[in-house]
């Protein structure tokens, strides 16, 4: 029933993203706003299990929306994944009346609340919080934005020194078994190939096009290269292969790593948190559970948690179009 939600606790868990703390003000914001209690849960579902809990109100949050990471901490939690863990857990939330919880996180920490509700008929709701942008029932994650951004100030810098020394570059990003924010960032920074996990092109592919690059006047390239990508091994063998079968290019690689996590979140990162907590109190308010707030067509929609960690978004095949287009 709606009117028995009374306390509300929030947690960010899996990897960070930049746009948490955005999510988390507004879950503490709009539970303030309708005169509910909320509880912060730091660390994860780790803190769950150990009760590390904070009463928040809405100062409690000041001054967050704009910083990257998460202010309540993130964690991955072995013994959540056992029902004596989860046990624990619910006997905190149960000793601190706390009546539903949100969780901000990917598809992991969703997996887990299903689960936990499952077995204890504990109301939950999830917000997607991943750079990656691969869970299902929602165009964007929180935090995707940002990543994407973040990559393509880092490819024009990496381009001026590409072109005033002729220089190959290959680019690996982050993006783990999908290639969104590569297919994404690399249109945007306008890269002359893209390698992404969705498409396995070839090192033949890849040699043919590089060459086309040079004869036609071309004097740098970037290649983005997803983490998750099969070209090659890595992106360190990729270089090796170019330099033997091309030895025309100065290959250089760069990994941009953990810099893609962080960072102050984009303003559309932030609307997109903001919105998106509104909504998952909402929904609790109205006595639903097990689900995950998206965004399709600017719409925000709630997916059954289920559907959500079913699969990975599919890539999207018209910009892949759009990419092979640019990179005539
Ligand atoms: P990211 O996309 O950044 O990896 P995630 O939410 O998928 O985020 P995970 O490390 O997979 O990150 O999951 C976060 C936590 O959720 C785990 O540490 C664990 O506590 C819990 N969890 C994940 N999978 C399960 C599961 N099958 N059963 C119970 N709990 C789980």
């Amino acid at each position: 029933m709606a009117s028995e939600i009374k306390k509300i606790a929030v947690l960010t868990s899996g990897g960070d993203s930049p746009g948490m703390n955005a999510a988390i003000r507004s879950v503490v914001r709009t539970c303030a706003y309708m005169e509910l209690e909320c509880v912060a849960i730091y660390r994860g579902y780790q803190g769950m299990i150990e009760g590390d809990f904070k009463e928040m109100d809405a100062r409690s949050v000041n001054n967050i929306i704009n910083k990257g990471g998460t202010v309540l901490k993130s964690a991955r939690c072995e013994e959540f994944r056992t029902k004596e863990g989860r046990q624990k857990a619910y006997e905190q939330l149960r000793k601190h009346n706390i009546d539903a919880f949100v969780v901000i996180g990917g598809n992991g920490s969703f997996t887990g609340a299903l689960l936990f509700n499952k077995e204890f008929g504990f109301p939950v709701i999830g917000i997607p919080g991943t750079i990656d942008n691969d869970i299902l029932g929602t165009s964007y994650t929180i935090g995707f934005d940002t990543a994407i951004n973040t990559v393509v100030e880092a490819i024009d810098k990496i381009r001026d020194t590409a072109s005033s020394h002729n220089r190959l570059f290959f680019v690996e990003v982050m993006g783990r078994d999908v290639g969104h924010i590569a297919l994404n960032a690399g249109v945007g920074a306008g890269a002359e190939e893209i390698l992404i996990p969705e498409q396995n092109l070839g090192l033949e592919r890849l040699l043919d096009s590089l060459k086309r690059s040079k004869k036609s006047g071309k004097s740098s390239s970037i290649v983005i290269v997803a983490e998750g990508d099969k070209t090659g091994k890595n992106v360190f063998e990729l270089k090796e292969y170019v330099e033997e079968h091309l030895p025309i290019y100065d290959v250089r690689v760069s990994v941009l790593g953990h810099i893609q996590r962080g960072g102050s979140p984009t303003c559309f990162d932030r609307v997109l948190a903001s919105r998106m907590g509104v909504k998952a109190v909402e929904a609790l308010r109205q006595g639903k559970s097990n689900y995950m707030v998206g965004i399709r067509d600017t719409k925000l929609v709630l997916v059954p948690i289920e559907e959500a960690i079913s699969a990975h978004t599919a890539i999207d095949e018209e910009l892949i179009r759009v990419s092979d287009i640019m990179t005539t």
